[in-house]
């Protein structure tokens, strides 16, 4: 018997959807189940009172994207719609922000660093100018840096590199605890991704690609897989509505999850499928009815507080300036914020309840916003307890054997095989799969 379709790919995120477009493009019937009632995954948004709220990512870099910008090439997707990001990041450091982080003005200004910090910033960026070819993000094994982690680079240099820079950022942006991950993927992507000044973001909200793509994409959206089983040459998926055989289905859900949904992994893939854990990531978005922002000599679209700001007890690592950011996301005269909660604070709030989440963190932020909680006439909290792909030894330890296994019925996508926390990485993976897809529908006889 012929199977329903050639493909069934579980997530409707930046992966899925860009798989999906992919298999489709080679004539493959192809469908995505979605759990959600929207596509974007971790990458989505939604609409409220004429403010733009990015749950999720924030922006794209120009460069070191280039599966992102291919496909956004391929979708008419035009370069002013994804303006360059306002502002600059800023660091906390005794009672002000330094702005100029991940800029050229950085180092003269110190972003934060003390001279000291700064020259031992330059020795580290020389050193990995001089091997930069070894820092390739698609092979974040094999880099000089080894499987040591962010904390070990730091403990390598000045107490500011780590203090005021590699901590606060990979808190902040990534949720990972600097003594767990691996250093290689953040050194990788921060030396692709290029200075702060040429990120970008969709003018219309961080889900503009999962929009394109899930226009030309067979998706249906509120169906959660429950389980996928694989057959010896076609694959089951069982969902609340009932099951759909195909010749692949392919999980583009984080690896817990896809580690859940497919009991029945061969051995081969189950190691990396449990290394490759998730930090949780947690955001509250702050509607304001005035454009709010952090005291600071220039204007700032990200302010990251470090740990060693924040105090034992501080739950906030980051406040994103949404309305810097891009002012298409609030109406005229009014602001949006996004406070991001820090990894220390993330197993408490994960589960407590949104008013005690909302009580918590703006409480944190108003020092470094005075007037926050006068000028909010709306909070909204953002959970994601898959957050980004932690990246950690083991991970990149294992992810060689993972990337060499057969072709098989069940198949995956998503950032945690590249083991780089950013939709490019969801993106390039994605692309690797549709080949491995591809060839083997096309070791397959009959069509559907
Ligand atoms: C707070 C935060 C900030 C980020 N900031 C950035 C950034 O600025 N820039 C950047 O490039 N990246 C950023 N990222 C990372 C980026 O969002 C992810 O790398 C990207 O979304 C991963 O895409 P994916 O398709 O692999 O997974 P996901 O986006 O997680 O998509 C998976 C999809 O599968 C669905 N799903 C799960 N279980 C089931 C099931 N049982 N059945 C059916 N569907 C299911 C989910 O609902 C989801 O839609 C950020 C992530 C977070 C959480």
């Amino acid at each position: 018997m012929s199977p329903d379709l050639d493909v069934v790919v579980v997530g409707a995120g930046p992966a899925g959807l860009s798989l999906a477009h992919r298999l489709a493009g080679t004539g493959l019937a192809v469908r995505v189940l979605e759990a959600n009632d929207h596509v974007g995954g971790r990458m989505a948004c939604f609409r409220h009172d004429g403010y733009t709220v990015d749950t999720g990512a924030e922006q794209v870099p120009t460069y070191g994207y280039e599966h992102t910008w291919r496909l956004l090439r391929e979708l008419d997707v035009p370069l002013a719609d994804v303006p360059t990001v306002r502002g600059m990041l800023a660091v906390w450091r005794d009672g002000r922000a330094h702005p100029g982080l991940a800029h050229p003005l950085g180092l003269l200004t110190g972003a934060g660093l003390s001279v000291r910090g700064r020259l031992d910033l330059l020795r580290l960026q020389a050193r990995i100018a001089r091997r930069a070819r070894a820092f390739d993000p698609d092979r974040p094994e094999d880099t000089p840096l080894g499987m040591g982690t962010v904390a070990d680079l730091a403990a390598h240099h000045h107490p500011d590199v780590g203090d005021f820079l590699l901590e606060p950022v990979v808190s902040g942006f990534f949720g990972w605890d600097p003594a767990r991950s691996a250093a290689a993927p953040f050194v990788s992507l921060m030396r692709a991704a290029g200075p702060a000044s040429t990120w970008r973001t969709y003018a219309d909200g961080m889900d503009t690609l999962a929009r394109r793509l899930a226009e030309r994409v067979d998706v249906r959206t509120g169906v959660p897989v429950d389980e996928v089983v694989a057959g010896t040459d076609s694959a089951l998926v069982h969902t609340g509505e009932g099951t759909l055989t195909a010749r692949a289905a392919v999980l583009c859900v984080p690896a817990p999850v896809a580690a859940r949904l497919y009991a029945n992994a061969p051995a081969d893939e189950r190691e990396f499928l449990s290394a490759s854990t998730f930090t949780p990531m947690l955001k509250v978005s702050c509607l304001l009815d005035r454009p709010l922002s952090p005291p600071s000599a220039r204007p700032v679209y990200a302010l990251l507080v470090p740990a060693r700001e924040r105090g034992r007890d501080g739950v906030l690592s980051g406040i994103i300036v949404d309305h810097v950011k891009n002012p298409a996301r609030v109406p005229p005269g009014r602001g949006l914020l996004t406070l991001l909660a820090a990894p220390s604070a993330m197993p408490d709030l994960l589960t407590a309840p949104d008013d005690e989440v909302v009580r918590a963190m703006t409480a944190d932020a108003e020092p470094f916003v005075p007037g926050l909680a006068a000028a909010t006439v709306a909070n909204f909290v953002h959970r994601f307890p898959h957050g980004l792909p932690e990246a950690t030894p083991a991970a990149l330890r294992s992810r060689r054997g993972f990337l060499a296994r057969a072709s098989r019925p069940v198949d995956y996508a998503g950032d945690w095989i590249m083991a780089r926390p950013s939709s490019e990485g969801a993106i390039r993976a994605a692309a690797t799969t549709a080949a491995r897809v591809t060839h083997l529908c096309a070791t397959r006889k009959e069509p559907v």
